[in-house]
C-alpha cells in the first residue's frame, strides 16, 4: 500500500527525534501529534461534523447548544444575575454550540448584555469558522480569542465564570501504565524496525493508583491525564474565587478503572494511533471521578456526571423537539428527531457521554443535577 502518510514533516521530525533521543512519553506524542505548529491536526483546521473525522452532539442536533444556553442563562440567574460576567467555552470547535446557545439566550436579553465571550481555541482554522459563525450571535461586546487554555482559566478579572467544554477535555494528552511482573511501566513510543512508530515498555513508575485498583490483573493498563484534572483543578479555584459554574461534557467513565481508551479517528474510521500523527484525531476516554475529585479538591462542589441522555431530558429536549417540528415538514421533522434520538439514546451518545457540573461549595445543584 502506498503510504500517503508516511513522510509529513511532523512525523519525520518525531522519528528523527526518537532516533536521537529515545523512546518518547505518550502525552508527549499526543501533545506533538494534535497541536504542533508544524502540522499538528488541530492546526490544520480539524475536519468536525459529518462530512468530516469525527462528529459531535452540537453537529448532530442545534437542540444540544440551545439547551446548553439555556442551562447557562439559569446558572445566571440563580447567581443574582451579574451585571458582567466571563462566558467561557473551551474548545468551541466550529462554534456551532456556542451559536445554538446565544440564540437561545436571547430571551434573556441581559445575559447578552452583560456576557464577554471568551473561546478558547488552539486552531486558527477553526477560529476563523468561529468568529464567522458568532458574528450576529447578538453579543453586546465583541468576543475574545485566547489559544491558551491555563492562561484562559487564570485571566481572572473578578467577574464570575460561566463556562462550557463539550469534547474538549479528550482532547488533552494522557499518559498510560502498565502492568507487568510486579511493577507499574509507562508506556513509551519507540520506532520499529521498519520505523514505523510503536508502543514499548518504558521506565517502571510509581503512578497515583485510586483505592479498589490496588491489585491490577497482569498487563492492565492505567491513564492518567494530568492535564485534564489541571483544567478542573483551575475552573474550580476561579469559580471559588469570583463565582460563577462550569459545565463540562465528554465521553468517559464515572469510576477510574483500567483499560487502554487511546484512540484515533480519520475520515470518520479508526486509525491507529500512532501511524499518522497529525492526520486523525486523537482522544481518549475522560475519568470524570478524577475531575470531580479536582474540583472538590479546591472547595468547589460538582455535581454528577449525569448521563448526557438523562441530563438533556431533563432540560427539556422533548419539549423543545416538539416546538420545532410543529411547523416542519414531516421530513425536517423526522430529522429533528433523529438527531435528538442520537444524542439521548442510551445504545447511541446519550450513556457513553456523560456531563459534569461545578459550582461554588455553597450552591444548589444546577438544572439538571438535582439528585
Ligand atoms: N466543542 C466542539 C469541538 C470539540 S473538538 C464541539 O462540540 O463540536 C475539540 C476542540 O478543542 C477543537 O475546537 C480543538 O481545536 C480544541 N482544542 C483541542 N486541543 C486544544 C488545546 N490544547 N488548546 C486549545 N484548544 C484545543
Amino acid at each position: 500500500m502506498a503510504d500517503k502518510l508516511a513522510g509529513t514533516p511532523l512525523s519525520e521530525r518525531l522519528k528523527a527525534e526518537i532516533a536521537k533521543t529515545g523512546p518518547m512519553p505518550l502525552d508527549r506524542f499526543w501533545q506533538e501529534a494534535m497541536t504542533a505548529p508544524d502540522g499538528g491536526y488541530y492546526m490544520a483546521g480539524a475536519p468536525i461534523g459529518e462530512e468530516g473525522d469525527f462528529t459531535t452532539a452540537p453537529e448532530i442536533s442545534q437542540i444540544f447548544g440551545e439547551l446548553v444556553g439555556l442551562w447557562l442563562v439559569d446558572c445566571w440567574d440563580r447567581a443574582g444575575r451579574p451585571a458582567a460576567f466571563t462566558l467561557m467555552e473551551l474548545g468551541p470547535g466550529r462554534g456551532q454550540l456556542m451559536a445554538d446557545a446565544l440564540r437561545a439566550a436571547h430571551m434573556a436579553p441581559d445575559f447578552l448584555e452583560a456576557a464577554q465571550a471568551v473561546m478558547v481555541e488552539a486552531s486558527p482554522s477553526l477560529r476563523r469558522s468561529q468568529e464567522a459563525i458568532m458574528a450576529n450571535a447578538g453579543l453586546s461586546k465583541a468576543p475574545e480569542w485566547q489559544t491558551d487554555w491555563r492562561q484562559a482559566l487564570q485571566d481572572d478579572d473578578g467577574a464570575p465564570l460561566f463556562l462550557i467544554g463539550n469534547e474538549f477535555l479528550d482532547a488533552l494528552p494522557i499518559q498510560q501504565f502498565q502492568w507487568g511482573q510486579g511493577a507499574w511501566r509507562s508506556r513509551v513510543i519507540e520506532l520499529d524496525d521498519a520505523a514505523d512508530f510503536v508502543f514499548r515498555d518504558g521506565p517502571v513508575a510509581m503512578p497515583e493508583v485510586p483505592t479498589g485498583l490496588d491489585t491490577p490483573p497482569e498487563g492492565a493498563i492505567l491513564e492518567h491525564a494530568p492535564e485534564r484534572a489541571e483544567a478542573a483543578e483551575l475552573l474550580a479555584q476561579r469559580i471559588m474565587r469570583s463565582g460563577g459554574a462550569g459545565l463540562l461534557i465528554d465521553y468517559g467513565y464515572k469510576t477510574t478503572r483500567f483499560g487502554d481508551s487511546l484512540q484515533a479517528l480519520a475520515g470518520g474510521k479508526p486509525a491507529d494511533p500512532l501511524q499518522a500523527p497529525g492526520q486523525a484525531d486523537i482522544t481518549s476516554h475522560v475519568d470524570f471521578a478524577r475531575l470531580a475529585t479536582a474540583a472538590q479538591a479546591n472547595g468547589a462542589t460538582p455535581h454528577g456526571p449525569v448521563d448526557q441522555g438523562v441530563l438533556l431530558l431533563r432540560l427539556g429536549a422533548e419539549a423543545r423537539m416538539a416546538a420545532l417540528t410543529r411547523s416542519a415538514t414531516p421530513e425536517a421533522a423526522a430529522a429533528i428527531a433523529q438527531g435528538l434520538r442520537r444524542l439521548i439514546h442510551p445504545m447511541q451518545m446519550g450513556s457513553l457521554f456523560k456531563a459534569l457540573a461545578i459550582t461554588p461549595n455553597a450552591a444548589p445543584p444546577p438544572a439538571g443535577f438535582e439528585t
